[in-house]
């Protein structure tokens, strides 16, 4: 049985002190915030109970797999209930399309509302993103990568090189496939799901709209904080200690490999195993000594790390028809966004893509009223000239973005009981990540999304899990890191 400290309590650090227990170690997570979760945040008040990071889940049966795994299923845990349609999308010339998980439906709707042959478009090139998904989810998504040379390897293998097409961009693939220009819209959009840019990031990332589509999109009822909070329960019943208010300063080595944490507070816990779920910059930069994570440290700081969001949550009186759960309202110039975020001069974005979320779901309004979470992607904090905390700024850009919104047709100004903002910069002090990047390193370039730090860092006994790691961020894949960490370490 090894003693294990798990440096932060997010979903990758949670499913890994669930699974860890389950095989027998002895676990501590060590969380520096006062409550669990880390970018799968709550903000409560006023009686509403808003998600202030996730509230899409895709690939469920991920987290089917770690429940089952540590005891028991996820249903006797959370109620999934599937969100159909998908996402509501809006585009500038006014058409809309309810994105569904049902391929012949949603086909059938990209005739209707797009007309021009776009549903047998859609139904190509989701072909070729199964065939795509098929080709890197053993070898990529849930397998460990240990770096350049392994990803070679790993790729020599793969039957057919030409179906993954590593040196295709997300746009460019979406160009063979798709003629209208609205469909390619749509498509543009899963890059930002990694935190990146279509024009640079892999036509790998096809996966994502094939995955949300082939196994559905889910809500957890409660809200999708509620996930987190069951795997913490999981991981406590397992034997898990779990401390929150636990700043890690320091990961010490002895004997050539790691041996336990210093917190803020002078307190040290030994261990045999050291598992970091910290974003691997911070734990990198600030938390190894060690010469060996050198390297490691070295290639993260040359790598650009993912966007960040800003947030708005709104309590708002009455009911609004005619809202789908999700909303997407695209702005006119779509690639204007993507230069304000990646370009030289990077700046909040003027007339950005609009997402919205709102659960039809009572237990996180109060009746009468709904919480709305309106999201936009933005510059991280220090990003440039960005300055998040700059006074007025966060303010100001609200009010622009409500205003957006009412000029998009949801006007909700007179209708608000409630507001709250979330910055880049507090996404940044709440989680660690560096300047609130949401997703680690970007996939920005052709073996970015690939080649993430590795879960087994240079450090014998120290493992890296979540989103800033193999195989990368969003949900489903950072339960698919803690799976391969807890393989990685093996049974006690
Ligand atoms: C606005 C937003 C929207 C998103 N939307 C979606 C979505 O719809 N679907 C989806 O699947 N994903 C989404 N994501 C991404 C998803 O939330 C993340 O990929 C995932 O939650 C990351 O989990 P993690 O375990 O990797 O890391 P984190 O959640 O970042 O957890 C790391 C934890 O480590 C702690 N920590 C850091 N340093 C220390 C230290 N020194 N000592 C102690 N503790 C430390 C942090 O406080 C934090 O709690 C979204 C994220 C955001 C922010």
């Amino acid at each position: 049985m090894a003693r294990v400290v798990v440096v932060g309590a997010g979903v990758g650090g949670l499913a890994a002190a669930a699974r860890l227990a389950s095989a027998g170690h002895r676990v501590t997570v060590c969380e520096q915030a006062a409550r669990i979760g880390g970018k799968l945040g709550v903000h409560a008040a006023r009686g509403y109970r808003f998600d202030t990071g996730p509230s899409l889940l895709t690939m469920p049966q991920v987290f089917c797999d770690l429940f089952t795994a540590t005891g028991g299923p996820l249903e006797e845990s959370v109620d999934l209930l599937p969100v159909d349609p998908i996402a509501r999308y809006r585009f500038p010339d006014g058409t809309r399309l309810d994105a569904t998980g049902d391929l012949a439906a949603f086909c059938a709707q990209l005739d209707s509302a797009l007309g021009g042959g776009a549903g047998a478009d859609w139904r190509r090139f989701h072909a070729r993103a199964r065939a795509i998904y098929e080709a890197v989810h053993g070898p990529f998504l849930s397998s460990a990568l240990d770096g350049p040379l392994d990803l070679a390897r790993k790729v020599v293998r793969v039957r057919d090189l030409a179906t993954i097409a590593p040196w295709r961009t997300l746009r460019g693939l979406g160009a063979d496939y798709l003629r209208d220009p609205r469909l390619r819209m749509f498509l543009d959009r899963y890059a930002t799901y990694t935190g990146s840019d279509p024009r640079r990031a892999p036509a790998a990332l096809a996966t994502v709209p094939y995955v949300e589509q082939a196994f559905g999109a889910w809500y957890v009822r409660g809200g999708l904080g509620v996930l987190g909070e069951a795997i913490a329960v999981r991981a406590a019943e397992r034997g898990a200690v779990v401390l929150t208010g636990a700043d890690v300063v320091g990961v010490s080595t002895a004997g050539g490999r790691a041996s336990g944490v210093t917190l803020a507070s002078g307190e040290r816990l030994p261990a045999d195993v050291v598992v970091a779920n910290a974003d691997a910059r911070h734990l990198y930069g600030d938390l190894v000594a060690d010469r060996r994570a050198g390297p490691a440290s070295r290639r993260l700081r040359r790598a650009t790390p993912s966007l960040s969001g800003f947030a708005v949550l709104l309590g708002v009186e009455g009911a609004t028809s005619g809202l789908a759960h999700h909303s997407v309202l695209f702005p006119a110039d779509y690639d204007a966004e993507f230069d304000a975020l990646f370009g030289r001069d990077p700046r909040p974005v003027d007339d950005p893509t609009l997402y919205l979320s709102v659960p039809g779901d009572p237990a996180v309004a109060p009746a009468g009223h709904e919480a709305w979470f309106l999201l936009v992607n933005a510059p991280r904090q220090g990003q440039g000239d960005v300055d998040w905390t700059a006074p007025g700024v966060a303010e100001a850009y609200a009010e622009h973005l409500l205003a957006l919104l009412a000029a998009r047709g949801l006007d909700v100004r007179d209708r608000v009981r409630y507001r709250a903002v979330i910055t880049p910069a507090d996404l940044a002090t709440r989680t660690r990540a560096e300047g609130g990047a949401i997703y680690g390193t970007s996939s920005n370039g052709r073996r970015a999304a690939f080649l993430r730090p590795a879960n087994r860092s240079p450090v014998p006994g120290l493992f890296l899990v979540g989103g800033s790691a193999h195989p990368g961020g969003g949900l489903p894949l950072v339960a698919l890191s803690a799976r391969i960490v807890a393989g990685l370490i093996g049974t006690a």
